[in-house]
């Protein structure tokens, strides 16, 4: 029987490992050479291969794959440090979702076609509280954006110390340009069979992109009419029937609390800063709001046709009119120029990110930032980088700011504040009653500042550059490995 001690310099497949061990049999010390490589490999995880399995058995899931890729990478060294995890296997246990539901959702359209689109939920781990995160409708949904979502959406729900586990759903239905019956006939669609498989206690959905207040509200409709239970089975709720104050604020201010810590530890702040933010839906808007309150000035907000850049700022009225723009008429960005011309509009999809700042925030989708594109924004002297949306910036971008040593924070850090006052209205759902704003938005700095604490505790690296990707991985884990350490092998 062999008991690991203690691993040193342990980097991947890199056989440079210098491990000690007390071999019980022969009661002494030796110097590990490649001898007992393979019998403590079975207490080892390595990175590289759970990965090449993970792709071998469940390919063509890019995003999941770099979701996985990003994690592992950076927890592999603390895992390492307690044999016992990979004793039970649980990095795998971790990274395959619990539970995956797939149906058709069928549905009629204005001119009476009858219509289908796929609608899933991943129950990813439940084991520090229910199943809970978004549910997408977006064209570009599948299987493998949800699994990464979902993946995320553990680690981040573990850093906010509140007790809820990760999930995530949503169909590859677009509300954009259907009428506001198309939507609520979908929305009951995709309830008649979500229901089933969610509960207060179960799994607890709530908004991502494409669904906001009115898609939250038609699924809660049909969720009552089905089972004839008024529960907080979901989050997002209009406030008329339990749903929490600062809850559509809370991933945009969130973002922008944790952007504000960042900048405190280099004795800066928001006040006179120039920022990039990409998106104009829910999190883009609250990520402006909270900007200018801090006295920051907003250059640019985006949708998926393009992005507008204003020089004089996007100021308070310009941003109302961008809300209602997209909340209410469920416009497009470009249209901003004509009622602000001297700003400028640049079309066929185009990112913000080659504009001149200070800061960017990446709110609208996965992969949005790329490794050219952060080289322009470090060239161009941005200082920080906090991420409102999930994944926002791919691995070659993520290395070029944290290689240029800026302030770069990772979504599942950084944007937990929406989840967090999600689950602040499930326990004001629980106890039947509704909290101040005052006091919502109180608990949602304290969340956030404490988050970011996590992160600096577990990611300052020798030269005391915080690692924010490795913080947040690492407390993330943690606490989530120790739950299913104590549940047993389920
Ligand atoms: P919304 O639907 O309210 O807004 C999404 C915005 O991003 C829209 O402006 C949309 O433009 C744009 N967008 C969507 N897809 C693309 C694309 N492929 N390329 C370019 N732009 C795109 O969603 P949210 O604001 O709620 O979500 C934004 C991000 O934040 C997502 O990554 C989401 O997962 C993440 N997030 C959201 C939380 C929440 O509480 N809502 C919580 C935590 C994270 P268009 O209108 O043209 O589609």
């Amino acid at each position: 029987m062999v008991v690991l001690l203690k691993s040193v310099n342990f980097v991947g497949e890199n056989i440079k490992r210098k491990v000690f061990y007390f071999d019980k049999k022969v009661s002494k010390r030796h110097n590990a050479d490649t001898y007992y490589i393979n019998i403590l490999n079975s207490n080892i995880m390595d990175a590289k291969k759970v990965l090449e399995d993970l792709k071998r058995r469940f390919p063509n899931e890019p995003e999941y794959h770099q979701a996985v890729e990003e994690v592992l990478g950076t927890i592999e060294e603390e895992y390492n440090k307690h044999p016992e995890f990979d004793k039970v296997n649980l990095i795998e246990r971790l990274c395959i979702p619990d539970r995956v539901y797939q149906f058709r959702v069928t549905w009629q359209d204005d001119k009476g076609n009858i219509q289908t689109n796929m609608g899933y939920r991943i129950q990813h781990n439940n084991a520090i509280g229910p199943y809970k995160g978004g549910i997408r409708f977006h064209a570009s949904v599948n299987l493998g954006i949800l699994k990464f979502l979902a993946f995320e959406q553990t680690f981040k729900n573990s850093l906010t110390t509140l007790p809820m586990g990760g999930g995530k759903g949503g169909s590859d239905f677009s509300p954009r340009g259907k009428s506001n019956a198309e939507v609520m006939r979908f929305c009951q669609a995709f309830m008649l069979e979500l229901t089933r498989h969610i509960g207060p206690n179960i799994d607890v959905p709530a908004g991502d992109i494409g669904v906001g207040g009115r898609e939250v509200g038609y699924m809660f409709g049909v969720y009552k009419k089905l089972t004839r239970d008024f529960s907080g089975v979901l989050t997002g709720k209009g406030l008329e029937f339990g749903g929490s104050l600062i809850r559509p604020e809370a991933t945009g201010y969130g973002t922008v609390y944790f952007l504000r810590a960042m900048l405190k530890t280099k004795g800066d702040s928001i006040e006179g800063k120039k920022v990039l933010i990409s998106g104009a839906g829910n999190v883009a808007q609250y990520a402006a709001e909270k900007v200018l309150q801090l006295g920051g000035k907003v250059m640019t907000m985006s949708d998926s046709d393009g992005y507008i850049y204003d020089p004089d700022g996007i100021d308070r009225e310009k941003l109302d009119y961008i809300m209602e723009l997209k909340n209410v008429y469920r416009g497009r960005i470009r249209e901003y120029v004509d009622q602000y011309p001297t700003a400028k509009y640049v079309g066929d999809g185009a990112k913000p990110w080659f504009e001149k700042a200070d800061i960017a925030l990446p709110c609208a989708t996965q992969n949005e930032l790329n490794e050219e594109q952060a080289k322009a924004l470090v060239a161009n002297g941005v200082i920080a980088v906090a991420e409102g949306a999930n994944m926002p910036s791919t691995p070659g971008a993520i290395r070029v700011f944290q290689e240029a040593k800026i302030l770069y924070s990772p979504g599942k850090a950084s944007n937990a504040g929406g989840v967090s006052v999600s689950g602040l209205e499930m326990s004001q759902n629980s106890e039947r009653l509704s909290w101040s704003a005052e006091e919502v938005d109180a608990k949602l700095l304290w969340i956030m500042e404490n988050i970011h604490e996590n992160c600096v505790k577990y990611g300052t690296e020798p030269d005391g550059y915080v690692n924010y990707v490795k913080g947040a991985n690492v407390a993330g884990f943690m606490k989530v490995a120790k739950a299913m350490m104590a549940q047993g092998i389920v």
